[in-house]
């Protein structure tokens, strides 16, 4: 049998074979979680204004002990009308607009007010209390660069930057097919020898998350017809379709047969990994096709590891997230012949360093493993065990 490929060489070959979707124009509260695709630029300074920090009185610098009268006020959104000259004091608001002439801002819990008239208790320096223009950012300043996902702190300071709207990536159209007669829809009473379909929903999720819209979800019996005809119909409408099971050498598995006659080139099929070892990977006219293994620990494994940077990439974000190293808490086996996804959850030591502690069983077909898991150790293939205290790369999840 060839050696089977590396996670590397996998990623490698669904790397080289993504295509950048085209980009389009939405407003911002459309734009959450999707993958911008211009920098941002700061129209103006933010602040747009010098403005007081403190709710309190505008006025000269100058010694405690002052009386002045107060010939005004500045509240937010509404400026004073005039400029403070010496002498005088006015009203301010945190947030307004500092007037013209004043030099610091003597905060209310810091004066005595008597009718129209005001005593201040401390000294203002030059500056008290006040936000120049710009400390946030100054006018013209790259704030967000062409790749970044949106989150709410992104959009607020795009916002800020004057921006209404975004160029952001097209969201990949993707399509799921879980085949398997064994499977019954969420919430189904099971029949004898069926389970439930989880893979439909963590397969749409994942992708989901990975800034996908997901069009479709459907099923496929365990016949090449059916197999074919619903892959058809996926790869009509999608960028990217997503396969559950059907995917091995077993007399039921049609995946990689219906898929040749589809005209789907494959790219590669099988990696060395565990869980995960029957991956299919292929393309038509761009559109990408990931051959998931069935077993629901395979399945999200190999979605994380292939399909989740290829999703990132089409959006133009960085392809593969940042991998951490931690050191294992406890010793792990390790397969002589296929490098292993071990879930872990994270935590950092008394010594800050980073930690993984596999999440308990770690069979295919547990997906409890996969609850509650922070990551993805890497254990490469070799022999013996891996002892405690070993620094291996950690996936997210
Ligand atoms: P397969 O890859 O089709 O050989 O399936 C491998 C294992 O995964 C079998 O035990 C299947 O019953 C199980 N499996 C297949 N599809 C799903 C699914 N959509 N949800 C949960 N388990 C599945
Ligand atoms: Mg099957």
């Amino acid at each position: 049998m060839p050696k089977l490929l590396s996670i590397a060489q996998a990623r490698a070959l669904v790397r080289e074979t993504v295509v950048a979707l085209p980009t389009e124009t939405v407003e911002l509260d459309a734009a959450l979680g999707r993958v911008l695709a211009e920098d941002v630029v700061a129209a103006h300074d933010v602040a747009p204004f010098a403005s007081s920090a403190m709710d309190g009185f505008a006025v000269k610098a100058g010694p405690a002990g002052r009386t002045l009268p107060i010939v005004g006020e500045s509240r937010a959104g509404h400026p004073a009308p005039r400029a403070l000259q010496d002498g005088e004091a006015m009203r301010i608001s945190t947030g307004a607009l500092l007037p013209d002439g004043a030099e610091g801002v003597l905060q209310v819990e810091k004066v005595r007010v008597d009718g129209d008239r005001v005593t201040l208790d401390d000294d203002v320096q030059p500056g008290r209390n006040i936000r120049a223009a710009g400390e946030d950012l100054k006018a013209g300043a790259t704030v967000l660069r062409a790749g970044q996902r949106l989150g709410p702190a992104e959009l607020g300071i795009a916002v800020e930057a004057g921006r209404g709207e975004l160029a952001v990536a097209v969201s990949p159209r993707v399509a799921v097919v879980a085949t398997g007669d064994e499977l019954a829809d969420p919430g189904e009473p099971l029949g004898p020898g069926q389970i439930h379909n989880s893979n439909a929903t963590t397969l749409a999720a994942l992708a989901m998350q990975a800034g996908a819209r997901v069009f479709a979800v459907t099923g496929a019996e365990d016949t090449q017809d059916d197999t074919e005809e619903a892959l058809g119909v996926a790869l009509d409408e999608a960028d990217v379709v997503l396969i559950s099971g059907g995917v091995s050498v077993g007399p039921h598995d049609h995946v990689k047969p219906a898929l040749e006659a589809l005209g789907v080139r494959q790219v590669f099929w099988r990696v060395s990994l565990r869980p995960g070892k029957p991956t299919w990977f292929g393309e038509r006219d761009g559109r990408l096709v990931f051959g998931l293994p069935g077993n629901p620990v395979s399945s999200m494994v190999t979605f994380l590891l292939f399909a989740r940077p290829a999703l990132h990439a089409m959006q133009g974000a960085p392809f593969a997230m940042p991998v951490r190293q931690a050191v294992l808490t406890e010793a792990v086996e390790r397969q002589p012949d296929r490098d292993e996804a071990v879930r872990v959850f994270l935590a950092t030591g008394d010594d800050g360093r980073l930690l993984a502690t596999p999440t308990g069983p770690q069979g295919s077909h547990i997906l409890s493993s996969m609850v509650g898991a922070d990551g993805l150790a890497i254990i490469e293939a070799g022999p013996g065990g891996v002892d405690a205290g070993t620094v291996v790369p950690v996936e997210p999840v």
